[in-house]
């Protein structure tokens, strides 16, 4: 009987986790500056907002972690979400319960664990907003405060996405099973599949909306560098912040993906190619204005940008395509820069 009634709750949860179209979904870069600021406010290594699915926890913004998910089996979050209310390990080593855990006694060694419940408009917990480290560590009160209140920024933000648009089209168009293969693993960006789709998404709709869809090709400079310098890890590193930083760039319902390599394109619905250029140069300074921050050092990198408005008589490919010559312009003209297409043949409206 009474396990019945756990699987009935459970059933329910898991309807509302479903409902919120947010599994298997790119990062966010509302949450990732959340996960951003606590990891600085609070000074531990990994900051997760861990979404409890069926078997496993998969972690929509994680920061100081390098997984996409784990088994639910072996999860911290999952008694977080348990418990309902704040879930605290000061030290893994000295509680029976999870001192054999994998997460524990193998990579990311996790000593120290405090996970806030993230709730669902109907009360219903999600996941977490979680800090682990593998010193142990004791919060005082206000820094209890301090997660709970860094928790309710995220809940509050997870009800007004669900509203959005972006939220509209993925319930509309993809399967989770979809969506799933159109994530970039290293990036948690669209891939190149997932650009595919949404190049011709948006076409249409700004096409319905009586703008245009602008395309921008975005490549790191002299990427090869970094890898050669520093190690494939670092390059890594780099793609992960460079997805970070673009993300952050544009607006909320331009998509970002990775089109491959140290290649990102950036689909934006805007007005006219003022417009588009603006939001090319607002990706261009986020990736030059300020050095990256690796483990070891910190490096100045920059990023070259081609821009195409599609017409409404071509197709998304052919737009991509004059992008990329732009983008070759670019390059060739120094780099750490923006070079916009020219007019689609001779239609100089686009
Ligand atoms: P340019 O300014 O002309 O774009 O020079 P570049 O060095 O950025 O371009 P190039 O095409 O010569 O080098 C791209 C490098 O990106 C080569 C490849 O090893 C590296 N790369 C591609 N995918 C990955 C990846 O997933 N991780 C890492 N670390 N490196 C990658
Ligand atoms: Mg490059
Ligand atoms: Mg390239």
């Amino acid at each position: 009987m009474l396990s019945q009634k756990l699987s009935e709750i459970e059933h329910q949860r898991q309807a509302a986790l479903d409902d919120q179209e947010l599994l298997d979904t790119p990062a966010d870069p509302y949450l990732d500056t959340i996960v951003r600021v606590v990891r600085d406010l609070f000074g531990v290594q990994t900051v997760l907002v861990s979404l409890i699915d069926r078997d496993r926890q998969w972690f929509k913004s994680r920061l100081g972690l390098d997984i996409a998910e784990t088994p639910r089996s072996i999860s911290f979050c999952d008694q977080a979400i348990k418990s309902t209310q704040m879930f605290v390990v000061s030290d893994a080593h000295s509680d029976p319960r999870f001192r054999d855990n994998q997460l524990v006694t193998d990579n990311p060694y996790v000593r120290f664990y405090a996970g806030q419940p993230l709730f669902s408009e109907e009360g219903q917990a999600l996941g977490t907003l979680c800090l682990i480290d593998s010193q142990p560590k004791v919060l005082s009160p206000a820094e209890i405060q301090l997660l709970k209140d860094m928790a309710t920024l995220a809940e509050g933000y997870l009800k007004l996405r669900r509203f959005s648009h972006q939220t509209e089209q993925l319930r509309d168009a993809l399967s989770r099973e979809q969506r799933k293969a159109m994530l970039d693993q290293l990036t948690q960006l669209w891939n190149r599949a997932g650009l595919e789709h949404f190049l011709a998404v948006e076409h249409r709709a700004a096409h319905d909306r009586g703008v245009y869809l602008g395309v921008l090709f975005c490549d790191l400079d002299r990427f090869k560098q970094v890898n050669d310098t520093h190690g494939h890890d670092a390059g890594d590193q780099v793609l992960w912040q460079t997805a970070r930083r673009v993300s952050a760039a544009v607006r909320p319902n331009d998509i970002v993906t990775r089109n491959g390599g140290e290649e990102f394109v950036v689909l934006a619905q805007v007005k006219d190619a003022h417009e588009l250029e603006q939001i090319a140069q607002r990706i261009r300074s986020k990736i030059g204005d300020s050095h990256f921050t690796l483990e070891q050092t910190e490096l100045p990198l920059t990023i070259s940008i081609g821009c195409a408005l599609t017409c409404e008589t071509e197709t998304g490919h052919d737009a991509m395509k004059r992008a990329d010559r732009a983008l070759y312009r670019a390059k060739n003209n120094g780099r750490n820069r923006v070079e916009i297409a020219d007019p689609f043949k001779s239609n100089s409206s686009c």
